[in-house]
């Protein structure tokens, strides 16, 4: 049992760094827990100062004679520093590493930042005495004061700026007029607002009959004390957006607010503008692209009760609302919900946690649910709300399905079935639009040798280079260049040569076979700065273009009136993953291409190409049958033991030396094997999918279990053991992460 406390004075980032040592008197050595509100005496005048123990150790780094004692425990606290830690200390117990390492990832602003201000001019005097100083003033010597006066007879409050820039009047004047007594100059707070505001504001939607049900049921299900999150499985454009906009305006009325997580990639002006046409500047943003100045004001408004809704990818989870009342999750199966970094937290377990505590509904959205979701619904510990039909009755696209292989045999050597290519000479002849994309998931741009087989790997990362068009190979996970071997390097053979499938490729295709057609590529390469991506998306929606030729990432979230075809080009490859979640992958992103197409009045089609068209995550998502999809998909992870019938646990080693990190794992599976009660099944140490990453060797350690406690128990042995291994061996160095239901392979 520790006898030091580390505590933080104040819970701001900054300050994480210096926490202070105490020593934990004998009453409280058995009470003491990490998350902890203190008091402390502090400075030299030992006044008592309110702190947060974030660590407890055996050790300090100063003599005792040189420390002070915690004074109490502060008991049940509140407050929004105390609910932040509170849920860092959930977060760490859930997901593994430090709890400073869980702070820095709640407290979404880094710094404090400057406080940006303006200056307003206010009116002191009445206007009559403003009149009749105007009256005795020489309009020749005092032209600026009188301009002054006379703005500020008409109104009664000016900012400083207009009056400088727009009247041309001086900073001397000003302090005259304020000196007379007939006006004050004061400072007022303005906030950094990080999307322009629209002029629009729209008028409430009347929802369908449908929509409202969903609306009303989950609204008297709260009422009633029914707090389970909620699922709304609706079709592409069946109006999902409208229900989370009517549940909020809800929320917002009772004086509470609302968090709506949506992926970043959608987060696109549009989507934006529909919420800012409603809630006009009570709703504000979060996301990676804003400046850090403006992180900072959204915190402070959220904080200072001037903001309702927040909207923005997981992180906007963390602003500090006074009293939510409603999260919403839209497009609730997107995989960049889940974070690669420790601690790896999935937004929608943090949400549940969360609505939870705070009493709030939780909402999730989407056209093609998790599998975890669903099954959640089908346990009852969700509730499930289906919206069946697309407003304005749209009809859902018609799909065809287009074996590859035989377009081979019967002599089509292109990369278009027949079907596609004359549907897109079609759309170019009425005017329409047609996107096509490539399923880049786990596609083979490599470079092999025909006659041994040899492939050319990353020297840094045991992943195969693929070919560009600078006459390059490179790593799509380091960035190494390298130029292309003329001859194979093992055998000697001249027929060493790339497997092309990338959109740069398509792209040059495509204009061979329409020269006429006006083509967007949009892809990692087209999309490097950060505008890039709305640009090209715009350009799109404007009409620019006939064709838009994309990775997968043209499919997420948009909405085209005049697209009425979509191509999947090569749908199966993602089929090929050595994942679990591959067929559910595949399923997700057809079904949302297809979602794609005829959105408007106009009906869509859409073409899937593919080598595997009998896998029933093809044909269930060309028949939009997200049921059937559930019910056999289930059933193989039944069969097969995976999740939702069981959680995983991925223990992962990194390492600069190869042995050291499957070493250093062995240790750890040895402890766990000997762990009191039920010992779940260990799989490896082995070598990671990729085994080498940037010259950092990776190990993994897996385990499944059906009860998520044992994990956790299982992720404390790892860590109590790690530390003890460390304290060995300074030297070491392997570093350990959890990743718990993973949704990438590693
Ligand atoms: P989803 O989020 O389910 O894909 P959206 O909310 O984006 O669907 O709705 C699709 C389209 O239908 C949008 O253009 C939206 O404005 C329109 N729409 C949906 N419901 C209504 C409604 N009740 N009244 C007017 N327009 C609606
Ligand atoms: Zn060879
Ligand atoms: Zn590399």
């Amino acid at each position: 049992m520790g006898r030091y406390a580390s505590v933080i004075i104040d819970i701001a980032l900054e300050k994480l760094d210096k926490p202070f040592t105490y020593m934990i008197p004998d009453e409280l050595m058995d009470r003491l827990e990490e998350g902890m509100e203190v008091s402390i005496p502090f400075g030299r005048g030992n006044t008592l100062r309110k702190g947060y123990v974030v660590a407890i150790n055996d050790r300090a780094a100063l003599p005792d004679d040189k420390l002070k004692y915690i004074s109490s425990v502060n008991e049940g606290s509140v407050n929004i520093e105390g609910r932040t830690l509170a849920l860092a200390a959930w977060m760490k117990k859930n997901y593994g590493g430090t709890l400073i390492g869980a702070m820095r990832t709640v407290l979404p602003v880094k710094k404090k930042m400057k406080e940006l201000t303006f200056k307003l001019i206010k009116r002191q005097a009445q206007p009559e005495r403003l009149i009749r100083e105007v009256q005795g003033l020489n309009p020749l010597r005092y032209a600026a004061r009188i301009r002054l006066y006379k703005a500020l007879i008409l109104s009664e409050e000016l900012p400083e700026d207009m009056i400088k820039d727009k009247l041309n009047v001086s900073a001397a004047v000003l302090k005259t007029a304020q000196k007379d007594g007939f006006i004050t100059i004061e400072s007022i707070r303005r906030y950094r607002a990080p999307v322009a505001k629209s002029g629009r504001y729209s008028e409430k939607t009347t929802l369908n009959e449908e929509q409202q049900a969903v609306v009303d049921e989950i609204l008297n299900a709260r009422d009633r004390g029914d707090l389970r999150p909620a699922l709304i499985h609706g079709v592409t454009g069946s109006g999902k957006t409208e229900v989370y906009l009517e549940l909020i305006e809800k929320v917002v009325s009772e004086g509470r607010q609302a968090i709506v997580l949506i992926p970043e990639i959608s987060l696109t002006f549009q989507t934006l503008m529909r919420f800012y046409a409603r809630f006009k500047d009570r709703v504000s943003v979060m996301h990676s692209k804003l400046s850090e100045g403006e992180r900072y004001d959204q915190y402070e408004r959220a904080k200072n009760g001037e903001l309702d809704i927040i909207i923005g990818p997981r992180s906007a989870l963390f602003i500090p609302f006074a009293d939510p009342g409603i999260i919403i999750i839209d497009e609730e199966h997107e995989l960049s919900y889940k974070s690669e970094k420790m601690p790896k937290y999935h937004a929608r377990e943090v949400a549940a946690y969360l609505a939870e505590r705070e009493k709030a509904l939780l909402v999730l959205g989407s056209a093609t649910p998790s599998i975890e979701s669903y099954h959640k619904t089908q346990e009852d510990e969700y509730r499930l709300f289906s919206l069946k039909t697309r407003y304005g009755k749209a009809e859902l696209p018609k799909v065809y399905i287009e074996d590859m292989r035989a377009e081979l045999k019967s002599g089509n050597k292109g990369f278009l079935s027949r079907r596609l290519s004359s549907l897109i000479t079609e759309r170019m002849l009425k005017g329409e639009q047609s996107m096509l994309f490539i399923n880049r998931r786990g596609i083979a741009g490599f470079i092999s040798c025909r006659s041994c087989g040899f492939v050319v790997n990353c020297p840094h990362c045991s992943v195969s280079m693929t070919e560009h068009r600078d006459g390059l190979l490179h790593c799509h996970y380091c960035g190494h260049t390298q130029p292309k071997p003329k001859l194979c390097p093992k055998c000697g053979s001249k027929y060493i040569a790339g497997f092309k499938a990338g959109t740069e490729k398509m792209e040059s295709e495509l204009k061979k076979l329409y020269p006429s057609a006006r083509i967007l590529r949009m892809d990692a390469d087209t999309t490097k700065n950060k505008d890039d991506y709305d640009r090209i998306l715009s350009s799109f929606a404007d009409g620019e273009a006939d064709i838009l030729l994309g990775t997968q990432m043209i499919v997420k979230g948009h909405d085209f009136p005049n697209v009425t075809l979509v191509g999947a080009l090569a749908a199966d490859m993602s089929l090929n993953l050595s994942d679990y979640h591959s067929a559910e992958r595949t399923f997700q992103l057809l079904a949302q291409a297809a979602g794609r197409a005829g959105r408007a009045q106009k009906p869509g089609e859409v073409v899937i190409q593919t080598y595997n068209p009998e896998h029933y995550a093809i044909t269930l998502a060309a028949q939009h049958d997200y049921e059937s999809f559930y019910e056999q998909e289930l059933s193989y992870r039944e069969l097969a033991d995976f999740p939702p019938v069981c959680h995983m646990l991925t223990m992962q080693f990194y390492s600069s030396d190869a042995e050291a990190g499957m070493e250093r794992a062995g240790r750890i599976a040895q402890a766990i094997s000997s762990m009191e009660g039920e010992v779940p099944e260990l799989i490896g140490p082995a070598e990671a999918l990729i085994g080498k990453l940037k010259d950092t060797y990776r190990t993994g350690l897996y385990v499944r279990h059906k009860d998520i406690a044992l994990l956790h128990r299982v992720k404390d042995i790892a860590e109590e053991t790690e530390a003890e291994l460390n304290m060995m061996d300074a030297s070491a160095d392997v570093m350990l992460q959890f990743d718990f239901d993973p949704v990438n392979s590693f």
